[in-house]
């Protein structure tokens, strides 16, 4: 099918329901969900009280929706956007909120927003009451295909991301693309690189599909809002959830083949941190796959081309695939990132491990870690290089 008629077919209908792999809770994927998400609550998570989390940007923009599929009122708990909210003093203010409007453990918690408010709300739910039930409601292309699936949940601390957290599988995913289209198109190309990982880690065919449907995202300005050029990557995000619950059912707590989706990630956490995150996640999975792939190439892991590989097709749909194309190759220095990756919480007995590809689409086992502890002078010979 070519380009235009998928995305054709994709406005005309709502993609059919499909099944996922068990284990990952329930999903529900399609155009209009975010109206059915309070009923879909009611169902799989029936509480005495719900109550929604969101941020000022995605509450003024889709909270009315939500809260018109349920039949009271649902306590609303809007915080203000972006990653420096995702901390230990929000959750404090979020579970005082909860306490002091008397929820108890018979409450649902809803997460309505990007992997902020979806880590954040899923660590509130991990811990309020020792646990409440979970639905994730995501509104980035990024919390979609990845943050909202797999039951991680976390807040960030001074000493680096995620560094306190639980996992809390939700009780559901209601994913809606429509809801895609008000996404600033600099946020849409950072979920496009999480796709492309999918891709390169199992899937060949999604990598050449998502690098041909987010072809039309890379000559637009940043700020915009994506447009209906979300709803051609309808069914791709359905193929990118396959790909990830597949990998999560399999080894849910991440001691094996889970670690293949920490793929980028590595360097990526390092080059949040010391870019005092002003590359979003995306983009900096994108750099980190680069350099990634390019320390497995060193290393004699990865088919040779393989990083170049990557990294046009990240080039092809307007993401950074070095730090220059970032504006970052001044201010960052590789000792400094060799420190922040020191910090990363896949490191194991001191050494710093990375999920490395073989090539395309196959991941590298190691000793069944699927994870390869890399000696400090490839790590360095690679980063001095940018
Ligand atoms: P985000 O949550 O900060 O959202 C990006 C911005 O887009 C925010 O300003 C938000 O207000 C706005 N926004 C959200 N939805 C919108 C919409 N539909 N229309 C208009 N604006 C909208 O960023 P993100 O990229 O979604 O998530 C990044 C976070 O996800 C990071 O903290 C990362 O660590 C986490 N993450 C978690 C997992 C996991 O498995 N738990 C996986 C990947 C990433």
């Amino acid at each position: 099918m070519s380009r235009a008629t998928r995305k054709q077919a994709a406005q005309a209908a709502p993609p059919p329901e499909r099944a996922f792999p068990p284990g990952v809770g329930n999903l529900r994927l399609g155009n209009g969900e975010l109206a059915r998400a309070g009923a879909v609550a009611s169902r799989v998570a029936p509480a005495h009280r719900y109550v929604v989390i969101t941020d000022q940007t995605v509450g003024a923009l889709h909270l009315a929706k939500l809260s018109s599929g349920f039949g009271d009122s649902p306590l609303t708990i809007v915080i203000p956007p972006g990653e420096g909210e995702k901390n230990r003093a929000r959750w404090a203010e979020i579970t005082d909120r909860m306490l002091d409007a008397g929820c108890g453990r018979d409450t649902t918690v809803l997460a309505l927003g990007g992997g902020v408010i979806g880590d954040l709300a899923g660590f509130v739910a991990a811990t309020y009451m020792r646990g409440v039930p979970l639905v994730q409601v995501p509104t980035t292309l990024l919390a979609m295909v990845d943050a909202s699936v797999g039951g991680k949940t976390a807040v960030d601390v001074p000493a680096g991301k995620n560094l306190v957290g639980a996992f809390h599988p939700a009780a559901a995913v209601v994913a809606d693309p429509e809801v895609l289209q008000t996404l600033p198109v600099r946020h849409a190309r950072s979920g496009v690189a999480e796709m492309l990982k999918h891709g390169a880690i199992a899937d060949p065919g999604h990598f050449a599909a998502v690098r041909e449907a987010a072809g039309p995202l890379a000559a637009r300005a940043p700020d915009e809002p994506a447009g209906a050029a979300m709803l051609g990557l309808s069914e791709l995000i359905g193929d990118s959830i396959a790909i990830k619950s597949a990998v999560v059912a399999e080894d849910p707590l991440e001691t094996g083949r889970r670690r293949i989706l920490n793929f980028g990630h590595t360097v990526a956490h390092a080059l949040e941190s010391a870019s005092n995150f002003t590359l979003l996640h995306g983009e900096a999975v994108a750099i980190g796959m680069v350099l990634e792939a390019r320390i497995a190439e060193v290393m004699g892991i990865a088919r040779a081309g393989t990083a170049e590989l990557i990294g046009e097709a990240l080039r092809s749909v307007g993401l950074p695939s070095r730090l220059a194309d970032a504006g970052l190759s001044q201010g960052i220095s590789s000792v400094e990132l060799r420190r922040w990756m020191g910090s990363d919480k896949k490191n194991q007995d001191g050494a710093i491990r990375f999920a490395l590809p073989k090539a395309l689409g196959s991941m590298e086992e190691g000793d069944g870690r699927w994870s390869v502890s890399v000696p400090e002078s490839v790590i360095d010979e690679v980063l001095e290089k940018i």
